[in-house]
């Protein structure tokens, strides 16, 4: 390559150095593990594309001449080729001459089917017109049978420009892509597709008009450069625009006003649709159907229906937590847990006094004649959560002496017991308790 004809902005070993660090170290992973690609180029990098076509380039340069005639046709886009060979020409010796070229590049066949041949987003039809002897191709926009035509909805919070430019750019495509005969077909497709995303026709026809309007005016502006050139015989091809030319609005003329309207029609909807703005557009609200919520994403707006409250704890207050009830007679101890611990210790005096028989205390003081030391019950440790207070009760009916009716206890089992008494705070904790086991 001749670097004189191209100014860098680095020196040009420097570049190249860049690049061969670009394109070298290309890694990814799969699977856990982690690898180098080590031939072509990576998938999504913005070098591939550049680089394919130079490539390609110098593909043809080299080694088509070899392969093809003069009248045979060779049409590329980037990796997309478009061949036309004539009848004595089989495409399969021209695919395996292609092949033997560079061993990494590897090019598959297509034919035409029926006389279809899709190629990039045209599908090329061949007609044969038997009277006459005559072969023409016609053109109409391809799309792959697993398509679906899903573009940006009307009531997505894209600005009512960009919706209009979407359209554009399918009617554009439509003229520039579609012989005569498939132009109608083309149209009513894009107003199908373009309604059922809600859009209103108004708004559809607005755009199909200005998309007219503007390949007129390329026409206009080619047809000037050529006379302007001095050339007169020329014939342009012919987009069939029906001139409808009346219309001399400017291109984005009227659409907000038009989008304004359209929106206050009522859709035919079922249920309420939520509509969440980017921002705080009150004035949003009168164009939209009745159906429609307003839902502002701005934070502080829905901040302010909610009050934090503040409950706060008086230390002395505090009697969350897990405690011991001794028994006078014995060694062992009731386990509990409590958000209220006063109200606890009123609960089991309460069931002592009545000889509630489903009350651990009252069971262990009937069976063994022992007395309950109920004066002597303390919180053995504060805690507000729940699951933590659980826990901690679990663990101590497991590893100290007591006298709890333990079938409706989750116990800790051997193992995470174990594990549990492994742990410093735990282990110091119960040696604090005078009869853990
Ligand atoms: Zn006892």
């Amino acid at each position: 390559m001749d670097s004189s004809n191209f100014i860098l902005p680095v020196d040009t070993e420097v570049f190249l150095k860049l690049m061969n660090l670009c394109l070298s170290q290309s890694h990814f992973a799969f699977n856990g593990e982690f690898y180098l690609q080590v031939a072509g180029l990576s998938m999504g990098s913005p070098l591939s594309p550049v680089l394919s076509n130079i490539f390609m380039e110098i593909f043809e340069i080299k080694f088509l001449p070899n392969i093809l005639n003069f009248d045979h046709v060779w049409l590329r886009y980037v990796d997309d080729i478009f061949v036309v060979l004539p009848d004595q020409v089989e495409p399969a010796t021209i695919l395996s001459k292609l092949n033997d070229c560079v061993p990494q590049i590897k090019f598959t066949l297509e034919l035409e089917q029926n006389s279809f041949l899709p190629f990039l987003d045209v599908l090329l039809i061949r007609k044969i017109f038997i009277s006459d002897n005559r072969e023409e191709f016609a053109f109409k926009v391809f799309r792959k049978d697993t398509h679906i035509d899903s573009y940006v909805h009307w009531l997505s919070c894209h600005e009512s420009h960009v919706k209009f430019g979407i359209l554009r750019g399918f009617f554009l495509r439509a003229f520039r892509l579609c012989s005569p005969e498939y132009l109608d077909e083309e149209i009513a497709h894009i107003r199908k597709i373009f309604k059922t995303l809600g859009y209103p026709s108004q708004f559809i026809e607005k755009a199909l008009k200005s998309t007219k309007r503007r390949l007129r005016n390329v026409k206009k502006q080619v047809r000037q450069d050529l006379v302007s050139s001095g050339i007169s015989n020329f014939t342009i091809h012919d987009t069939p625009i029906d001139d409808n030319s009346n219309e001399i609005e400017t291109v984005n003329e009227n659409i907000e006003r038009d989008c304004e309207a359209e929106n206050r029609l009522r859709f035919d909807i079922a249920d309420k649709f939520i509509v969440n703005v980017p921002t705080d557009t009150t004035n949003i609200k009168k164009f939209l159907p009745r159906e429609f919520v307003l839902v502002s994403s701005v934070p502080t707006n829905i901040k302010k229906f909610f009050h934090r409250q503040k409950i706060s704890i008086k230390k002395d207050e505090h009697n969350a937590g897990v405690y011991q009830v001794p028994c006078k007679d014995c060694d062992s101890v009731y386990i509990g847990e409590t958000v209220d611990f006063k109200r606890r210790k009123y609960q089991h005096k309460y069931s002592l006094q009545v000889g509630d028989e489903n009350s651990a205390l009252h069971r262990h003081r009937i069976s063994n004649n022992h007395r309950i030391g109920l004066e002597e019950m303390k919180l053995l440790i504060k805690e507000d959560n729940v699951n933590k207070r659980q826990f901690i009760e679990s663990f101590l009916i497991k590893n100290v002496n007591n006298f709890n009716v333990h079938n409706n206890n989750v116990l800790l089992d051997d193992f995470t017991n174990h594990i549990v008494k492994k742990f410093s705070k735990f282990s110091s904790f119960l040696k604090g308790l005078n009869n853990f086991i």
